[in-house]
């Protein structure tokens, strides 16, 4: 039963961040009366998400896609360069996404620019209420959640936590989330470059972290350079000139002379799972259930998949999305997906950072066969787009 000064709904999504638009688009377009609370957010100019392709079939399902298209830049191969010192280093290795009948990997898009046009498609679609202020508190009653924002005060079946790692609708829920750290940093920022990158997005291994240039729309890549929390610090307060000079060398100058487009910033690496990823008529998508390095462009991809289980979760829950066989369902489908892309870019990570003989052999193998073995790259290259992937945009 609803209190007198409630409005009700059936889905409340909390978080106005690329997985929070696209969860609320997908609850409007399933026909269920939704509310999305999203307090206004800025991104840094250098951030940008590299989408495989399951992504952008969750886009195109939410028709966004095509307003989308022209920020993106196709990335067509991935390069992998060992640019440790070490004794055993694995030879180059590129992937080109022709060799399993795809015209791209994926597709890099600035957040901004896909927040952007997620927000505005939200707007326009009248049946999605948009309430721009944080939520305050949510108390979970018999039946239905109550979320407190400003002067609102609404009823919901189900509360879709999409609020980022400090998740307000996680606490609320009773999730525990265990959290990790790293001593490594990532300084990101776009660049313009002399010489055009194809569509070839590069990785250089070092010992600190990867080092990688992913195409944008133009002459000009993204930055995403890992490194030891000390050294990131250090190149941060570089002046622009000098900064671009670093990446230069770093990136072994292939793009020749680059220039600054955007002031780099710094992000602090660490990690968070949430023990469960739905209870008590909440359940969680994007970095409220799962944060890790930027490594192999995992993060936003992982989100938008819990949006694309979402989806399903509505077609077979209509009635009550929020009853307690529901939140069973999305806790299950998403629990071997979620913990096998945190614990396999932590280990990759740790693979690229030890100093241990044996797991740097194996690397080196790894990657060298993944380069010559034909059947062994089409393999790889298809469980690197895991992902339920339907239909070109
Ligand atoms: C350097 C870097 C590079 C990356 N590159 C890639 C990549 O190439 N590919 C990839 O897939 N991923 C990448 N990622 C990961 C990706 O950026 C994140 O997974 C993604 O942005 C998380 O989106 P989100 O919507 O889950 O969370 P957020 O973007 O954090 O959104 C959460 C939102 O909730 C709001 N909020 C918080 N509290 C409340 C409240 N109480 N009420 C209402 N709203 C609230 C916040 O204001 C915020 O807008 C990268 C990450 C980093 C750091």
């Amino acid at each position: 039963m609803k209190d007198a000064g409630e409005t009700a709904c059936d889905v409340a999504v909390v978080g106005g961040g690329a997985t929070g638009f696209a969860a609320a688009l997908t609850a409007a377009i399933c026909g269920f009366r939704t509310v999305l609370f999203a307090p206004p957010a800025s991104f840094p100019p250098g951030r940008t998400a590299a989408l495989l392709q399951g992504s952008v079939d969750v886009l195109s399902g939410l028709d966004v896609w095509p307003a989308l298209g022209r920020h993106a830049a196709p990335l067509a191969a991935i390069r992998l360069v060992d640019a440790t010192q070490r004794l055993i280093r694995a030879p180059e290795a590129t992937f080109h996404a022709s060799e399993i009948g795809l015209a791209a990997f994926g597709y890099n898009v600035p957040n901004g620019d896909l927040v952007d046009v997620l927000k505005r498609h939200a707007q326009a679609f009248d049946p999605l209420r948009i309430v721009e202020a944080p939520v305050q508190s949510i108390t979970l009653l018999e039946g239905r959640a109550v979320l407190q924002a400003a002067d609102e005060e609404l009823s919901a079946r189900l509360v879709v936590a999409a609020d980022g790692t400090r998740s307000l609708a996680r606490r609320a829920a009773g999730i525990s989330v265990r959290t990790w750290s790293y001593r490594q940093s990532a300084l990101v920022a776009t660049l313009s470059t002399q010489y055009p990158h194809e569509g070839v997005s590069t990785e250089f291994h070092t010992e600190t972290g990867p080092f990688t240039l992913v195409p944008l729309v133009g002459d000009r890549v993204s930055l995403v350079w890992v490194d030891d929390a000390r050294s990131a610090e250090r190149a941060l307060h570089l002046p622009g000139d000098a900064f671009a000079r670093a990446v230069e060398e770093r990136s072994h100058h292939i793009f020749g002379a680059m220039r600054l487009d955007s002031a780099p910033a710094l992000f602090p690496l660490s990690a968070a799972l949430a023990n469960r990823f739905a209870a008590q008529r909440t359940v969680l998508v994007g970095e409220a259930a799962h944060l890790f390095p930027p490594i192999g462009a995992q993060g936003l991809n992982l989100g938008f998949r819990d949006v694309a289980a979402l989806r399903r979760l509505f077609a077979r829950h209509r009635r009550d999305p929020g009853e307690p066989a529901a939140i069973e369902a999305f806790h299950a489908m998403r629990q071997a997906d979620v913990r096998t892309r945190t614990y396999a870019v932590d280990c990759l990570n740790r693979s690229l950072l030890t100093d241990f003989l044996p797991v740097q052999a194996g690397r080196a193998v790894g990657l060298g066969l993944a380069g010559s073995v034909p059947p062994l790259r089409r393999l790889l290259m298809r469980q690197g787009l895991a992902s339920g992937r339907t239909a070109r945009p």
